[in-house]
């Protein structure tokens, strides 16, 4: 109850009239009326903003807070697991963590060496004796703040990572050479960065080069929808260059502006999990495994498991190979002591004590014995997937032999979005369908696309072992056609039964080559032979199955009347009685919406 004794609804920046009704239980004719009244024609399917809801819904006695805007990733099924147990942190206990960063972009553009000058710039002088460590991770300070780099740059890593469900990144800084512009990894990394509602800057980089065209860069940028601040877009481009070490700081300044914006947050006292960045054997110190703490503050002595791997932290260090005790969230360690070498991507959790480790990695390995569970979609699946309520999204990958059919082809699809369901494009692009483009689609959930194109080997072998659906299409009609079916199978989850008749098992008889058809009576309505029946005795349904064959006297009939005689045959049924009833039904898909 509010203070001027309304009741309060909350209500998101835009909603349809129809949920607007529902939210505050009245008839969306009713907020017709009171919209006409104000002024507004609205349909019933029409999305009206904040402000013209709060006014309806004030007359109906109600006061509207603006809801916050639900997180796009927080749909279920798509929160990488990390996030999730984030999620079941009290809000309270969250504190402000540094910034995890993921350098993307095409190769040869300068990621690795940007890495190198990030480092060297800003990781401070004196304890550079293990400067030259790779532990996969490093952290910097900029302005007293401190900012965690992964240090795997390439979009396989990332991919890899994010193929697990265990993305750990914050914001994806996407180098693109100057000289060079936006090419088919940039697109791609891009393409990545947004499948996973990660942020992007970008590192304008190699500016020194005297054939460098930032501005054309800019041009391109704009065009692949990443329109550059200084142009009235919202990314932010950094000049810089990796090799001059010309403009990093500005770069850091930017990444922590960005981190500003994202709330990026973490319970230092609550249960310690995070990712596993690397891991190796090392034949001194037994596994070495790379751990980005997400939540918790990790510590020496405790327990962890990653996967099928366990152990207690024997030892810990930081990026420069110092010593540590403990490690809070955005931290990059190094522990010694697990059991085995886990995988990257996977997520590692704090656990009490040895016993519960081993009971945890006993039930992993006895589910991995397990036949693989197809954790990807077939455009046949996402119906389901949709009528579970596990997704409302349809991701599409799609490549095409030429750009003049790409375009027809994303406007196309692009129509087929509802209210309901939306058909998102992660990347569209010409060429063959490369091993990239379905380690995208496994990442994320999505159904490879191609236009007159076939696929790789690699791309085939990552496909299978994926579990990725390819589609091959040459005509776009029977494309979109096929899209919108999908679609509307997602839009049409019922399907009605409707009773056509009912008949008696009067006798039984054995036709050769034929098997067992029952002689019956209808007793009322029709028997239909493009039609259902249930057999019932005593009043059990015995078997449920199409009709396979309808006779009156010699003659194939398609139905039969009440009143009549008639011999039946069923598909997958033989074992008649006399004195049966065969209720005959057919299922109508009943629109939904
Ligand atoms: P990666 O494949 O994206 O990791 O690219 P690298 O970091 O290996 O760089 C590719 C090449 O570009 C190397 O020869 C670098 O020396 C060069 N390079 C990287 N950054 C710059 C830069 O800012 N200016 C110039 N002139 N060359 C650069």
């Amino acid at each position: 109850m509010s203070e001027n004794g309304h009741k309060v609804v909350e209500l998101p920046a835009s909603i349809t009239v129809r949920d607007l009704a529902e939210r505050i239980q009245t008839s969306p004719i009713e907020i017709i009326k009171q919209l006409m009244a104000n002024g507004v024609m609205a349909n019933i399917n029409q999305e009206i903003d904040f402000d013209t809801a709060a006014i309806v819904v004030e007359e109906f006695g109600y006061e509207a807070r603006p809801m916050a805007p639900p997180e796009a990733e927080e749909e279920a099924g798509e929160l990488p697991r990390w996030k999730v147990l984030l999620s079941q942190e009290p809000e309270e206990a969250l504190r402000p963590r540094p910034p995890v960063v993921t350098v993307l972009g095409h190769v040869d553009h300068g990621k690795t060496t940007l890495l190198d000058a990030i480092r060297h710039t800003n990781v401070a002088e004196g304890e550079a004796g293990g400067i030259t460590q790779h532990i996969g991770a490093y952290q910097v300070q900029h302005n007293g703040r401190l900012i965690t780099f992964l240090d795997t740059p390439g979009h396989e890593a990332f991919t890899a990572m994010r193929a697990r469900g265990a993305q750990g990144a914050d914001i994806a800084v996407l180098v693109v050479a100057a000289d060079d512009g936006v090419m088919p990894q940039t697109r791609e990394a891009i393409a990545h960065a947004r499948a996973a509602r990660v942020p992007i800057v970008v590192a304008l980089n190699k500016i020194d080069r005297p054939n460098a065209n930032p501005d054309r860069v800019k041009q391109q940028l704009a065009d692949v929808g990443l329109t550059p601040d200084d142009w009235g877009g919202d990314t932010v481009v950094v000049p810089v260059s990796a090799k001059e070490r010309i403009g990093v700081e500005d770069l850091l300044e930017a990444i922590l502006l960005v981190a500003e914006g994202q709330d990026i947050c973490a319970n230092p006292e609550g249960k310690a999990f995070g990712t596993v960045i690397e891991a190796e054997i090392d034949r001194s110190r037994g596994v070495v495994a790379t751990l980005l703490v997400q939540n918790g503050t990790l510590r020496v002595g405790e327990v962890i498991a990653a996967g099928t791997a366990w152990g207690r932290v024997r030892a810990m260090f930081d990026f420069q190979g110092q010593p540590l005790e403990e490690a809070p969230p955005s931290t990059p360690v190094s522990v010694l002591g697990l059991s085995e070498v886990p995988n990257p991507g996977e997520l590692f959790e704090r656990v009490e004590s040895d016993r519960q480790a081993r009971a945890l990695v006993e039930e992993r390995k006895q589910q991995a014995a397990q036949p693989a569970r197809r954790a990807r979609r077939s455009l046949e699946e996402m119906f389901e997937a949709f009528q579970a309520g596990e997704t409302r999204e349809l991701r599409l990958v799609i490549k095409a032999d030429v750009q003049g059919s790409l375009e027809p082809i994303m406007s196309s699809l692009e129509k087929l979005s509802t209210d309901e369901v939306q058909v998102n494009i992660l990347h569209a692009e010409t060429g063959n369908i490369s091993e990239g483009d379905v380690m995208l689609a496994a990442a994320s959930e999505a159904i490879v696309i191609g236009f007159n194109v076939t696929a790789d080997q690699a791309a085939q072998r990552a496909a299978e072992s994926e579990g990725v659906q390819m589609r091959y299409y040459d005509v776009i009609y029977r494309l979109t056609e096929d899209i919108e079916k999908a679609l509307k199978g997602m839009l049409a989850p019922e399907s009605r039964r409707v009773t056509l008749g009912r008949a008696e098992v009067r006798a039984v008889f054995n036709i050769p080559r034929v098997g067992k058809v029952a002689g019956c009576r209808v007793l009322e309505g029709e028997l239909r032979r493009n039609a259902n029946v249930a057999v019932i005795r005593d009043g059990e349904v015995i078997f449920e199955g199409p009709v396979a064959s309808l006779k009156h006297e010699k003659e194939d009939v398609r139905e039969i009347r009440a009143g009549f005689e008639c011999g039946i045959g069923l598909k997958g049924f033989e074992a008649f009685h006399e004195g049966d009833i065969l209720e005959c039904y057919i299922e109508e898909s009943v629109p939904v919406g």
